[in-house]
């Protein structure tokens, strides 16, 4: 029997409520969909993606700023081409990346390529193509990426990742501004750095940028981090050396189980306030959000196989996994995991499992549900870092995703077949 719940907040996600007792997303019901389309299925919503995107261009109102969504978080082409289609750039972190960037539509020169590994093979091929700025993790790689722009007769625009040695609060495993990072080059070691870059024949020192974690929540690690990096703007132009443009980075976090991070337009409005009195409030400015701009815009839908109840722990056995949704097994995320028709009664606690033959693969733990075999859940706050991280492991191909326009479903990239997933193998004679 099913009831009515009117009004089932579900945080963070405006675009996703129950409508009586059918969760919806935007104008289109989520049980439908899993009729239509099967599960596990990605489902996002093209209102949600570009209202997030606009709380960060309501907080740059009136500024000089290159929003560069951080492609990682989910790098499907529908996704790319809302992106783009909005005016934004691409923080790219491989030369795969920068394909699904031009093969989307997107410009390669709001394109950034970051990541501390790029081989000479990227790096040319982004040269190529005239990407927007070359976002440089260490001295070696300066003169590697100068080697390379020299034997193509051009200068690669950079700026380099700097390392301000703030701790964002935040899982180890997504912290990536502190000492014992492997990313960046370090505070006291920039300048020595820049003079560097800027003596190097294929370079262009354009800008500089850091990226101090993910899913961060607080205000202060932001402000902090743009102090640092101010002190260091200075001293660079002390040196001789103009920089044209101050990226911060992504890593504003989403609610995903009652997190309360800062809405992007508040924090800019701090962080253009601590610009203006520093007197940097008219640069160039870019961000690479990622996370924000995407994961509170998907849910993963996924059938209920089998409920296993035991001595000490239930277990709800679903078809979606670990290699669907990474998160739980590789940091001990939280997703929500709620019906997609809201049921009555008080439900128990389940562990929700997947079918694939590791211990590691849970989707939500000691969770309150009310649920039968058959049922469809839905896994929320899906749209970031779990699509773009889904694997084949245990021969299971990769969900179908849909993008919900308003009344309008979109089927944007197909279930993988296992056919597909062994295509490009080969026996031996
Ligand atoms: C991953 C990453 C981002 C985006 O991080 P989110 O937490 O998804 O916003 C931005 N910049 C760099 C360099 C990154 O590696």
């Amino acid at each position: 029997m099913t009831a009515t719940f009117n009004a089932i907040a579900l945080p963070g996600q405006p675009h996703i409520a129950y409508q009586g007792s059918d969760l919806m997303v935007e104008g289109v019901r989520l049980s439908d969909l899993a009729r239509a389309h099967g599960t596990p299925l990605f489902v996002y919503s093209k209102a949600a993606m570009l209202s997030a995107l606009a709380a960060y261009q309501r907080g740059f109102a009136g500024r000089q700023a290159q929003i560069c969504y951080a492609m990682k978080a989910n790098s499907s082409l529908a996704v790319l081409q809302v992106f783009a289609n909005a005016g934004c750039g691409f923080d790219i972190v491989s030369a795969g990346e920068l394909a699904r960037v031009l093969a989307a539509g997107g410009d390669p020169a709001k394109v950034i390529f970051s990541g501390v590994g790029k081989t000479r093979a990227e790096m040319q091929q982004a040269l190529k193509v005239g990407i927007g700025c070359f976002n440089v993790e260490s001295e070696a790689e300066l003169d590697v990426l100068s080697d390379v722009a020299a034997s193509l007769g051009l200068k690669a625009p950079v700026s380099l990742r700097v390392n301000p040695n703030v701790d964002p609060k935040t899982h180890p495993y997504i912290s990536t501004g502190l000492k014992g990072n492997k990313f960046g080059i370090a505070h006291e070691e920039a300048l020595r750095a820049y003079r560097h870059a800027a003596s190097l024949p294929g370079l262009k020192v354009v800008g500089i940028d850091c990226h101090i974690g993910s899913q961060i929540t607080e205000m202060t690690p932001y402000l902090d981090a743009m102090d640092r990096v101010l002190d260091l703007v200075a001293d660079i132009e002390a040196a001789g050396i103009p920089i044209h443009h101050i990226d911060f980075g992504g890593g504003l976090g989403i609610n995903y189980n009652g997190d309360t991070p800062p809405e992007a337009d508040a924090l800019w409005a701090q962080l253009l306030a601590k610009l203006d009195a520093r007197g940097y409030g008219q640069r160039q400015l870019m961000i690479e959000p990622g996370r924000s701009l995407v994961g509170n815009a998907g849910v993963c839908l996924t059938e209920v196989l089998y409920l296993k109840p035991g001595e000490q722990k239930n277990f709800c056995i679903v078809d979606a996994a670990m290699n669907d949704l990474p998160r739980p097994a590789m940091y001990q995320a939280f997703h929500q995991i709620v019906p997609v028709t809201a049921q009555t009664g008080e439900g128990t606690v389940y562990d929700i499992v997947g079918p694939v033959c590791e211990s590691g693969d849970w989707i939500g733990r000691d969770r309150q549900l009310q649920v039968q075999a058959g049922d469809t859940l839905a896994v929320l706050s899906a749209g970031a870092y779990c699509m773009s991280m889904a694997s084949n492991y245990n021969t299971r191909g990769r969900a179908a995703e849909v993008l919900v326009d308003g009344t309008q479903v979109h089927l944007i990239r197909q279930r993988e077949s296992a056919f597909d997933t062994f295509a490009l193998e080969q026996l031996v004679d």
